[in-house]
């Protein structure tokens, strides 16, 4: 956040405490004579700061570096369990959450089964998950990180549409934080995996990257920049409810045909489960209500020819959806996340061969499309690396 031209005398304090406890984190371990160098503040300054940190407890002494000739310097490090943080991910069939520590390392897991017969509202569920999880921190919170599907406008923390859970214009931040006394920032949950594929995914990070994230639902994170883009209602990424089918199955958003019906692993699933009884010679024939996404799994990777087929054309049904994106962005890095990633090379493979099929070629060629790094905790991550950018100004490195 850049300081504004007017600020008052607390607005620059709290910029330089963020400036020199940021200097101090991007590095294993620094004096404080390098944070004054590096960010250009005075060294009466840097110590006056650093006497703060080390009294809140987020930085250390930790020995002395080498000497440039007289004493050798008392160097600095960031304390990574001085705080905590609990990241949740509301995505899947199960909420997950974890508690974080400041290097982006999970503490300690939970999960919330969201079963549609268990009769308790999802809300109840996040709310029992947040109290599980701050209730067992063993360090000072630093707040609730939440990424979760929809349309989620994350200056206000308010879940505008999110169709899977049936909310609407739900405070969920500020409920959150009225529960707990926390901060709490919410984003969309493939906006919080493109922060940590970002964040920790290959190294260098590139500039611009698309994170896809392909589970029940269909959704890309975009970075453009170095920077997360929202897009003018915090829809940007939003691929899975264009209609891709014409007059095709009904969607969870009340249209028809959209690429979620075709390419999600739920629609995989239902394919499956509808087409199964009709293949007698498909190993999925003898129990098709059985087909789960673990069965649509080791069934595709038995080289099932039914699964073969419904699964290799929800691939390319995505590829045709990333060619779009190539087109209009340009962005060489395209990372697939979430429970696709399951289904492995042949998956990809299709995907990447059909997104450089349609995309004019001297730009798909160049056009990379793979798995990331992160798989089942990207969400949770992000949406940590999330609070703590907002919250101290750090962006999260391992
Ligand atoms: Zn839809």
């Amino acid at each position: 956040v850049p300081l504004p031209e007017k600020a008052t005398h607390q607005q620059t304090r709290a910029f330089n405490a963020q400036l020199v406890l940021r200097t101090i984190y991007d590095r294993p371990a620094i004096s404080r004579a390098d944070v004054a160098r590096l960010t250009g503040l005075t060294r009466t300054s840097v110590s006056a700061l650093v006497a703060e940190l080390l009294d809140s407890g987020l930085v250390q002494e930790v020995g002395r570096g080498q000497s440039t000739g007289g004493k050798a310097p008392i160097l600095l490090r960031v304390v990574p369990d001085a705080r905590h943080v609990v990241g949740l991910d509301l995505g899947g069939g199960s909420f997950t959450g974890a508690i974080v520590d400041l290097r982006g390392r999970i503490v300690r897991s939970a999960e919330r089964p969201l079963r549609a017969d268990d009769g308790r509202q999802p809300l109840e569920l996040v709310f029992s998950l947040v109290d599980e999880l701050v209730g067992a921190a063993q360090r000072p919170v630093l707040g609730i990180g939440i990424g979760t599907p929809g349309l989620i406008d994350s200056e206000t923390g308010t879940v505008r549409w999110a169709v899977n859970l049936d909310w609407s214009e739900l405070p969920l931040g500020d409920l959150i934080a009225e529960r707990t006394g926390l901060p709490v920032h919410v984003a969309n949950d493939s906006h919080a995996a493109a922060l940590a594929e970002y964040t920790f995914g290959s190294e260098p990070s590139p500039d611009n990257l698309v994170v896809v994230m392909i589970g029940r639902g269909i959704g890309a994170g975009i970075v453009l920049n170095g920077q997360l883009f929202s897009g003018d209602a915090f829809g940007a990424g939003e691929i899975g409810h264009t209609t891709v089918v014409e007059a095709g199955e009904p969607c969870r958003c009340g249209s028809v045909g959209c690429l979620e019906t075709v390419a999600s692993v739920r629609a995989i699933v239902d394919r499956l489960r509808h087409l199964a009884p009709r293949h007698p010679g498909s190993i999925l024939a003898r129990d098709p209500d059985g087909i789960d996404e673990t069965r649509a799994v080791q069934a595709f990777l038995a080289g099932d020819p039914l699964a073969d087929d419904v699964v290799l054309e929800a691939a390319r049904q995505v590829g045709r959806a990333l060619a779009a994106l190539v087109g209009a962005l340009n962005v060489r890095r395209i990372v697939v996340v979430g429970a696709a990633t399951a289904f492995g090379d042949r998956w990809l493979e299709a995907a990447r061969h059909e997104t450089r099929e349609r995309s004019l070629p001297l730009l798909g060629r160049d056009t990379e499309v793979v798995f990331g790094r992160s798989r089942d905790d990207v969400v949770v991550l992000g949406a940590s690396a999330l609070l703590m950018t907002r919250e101290l100004g750090l962006s999260l490195v391992r």
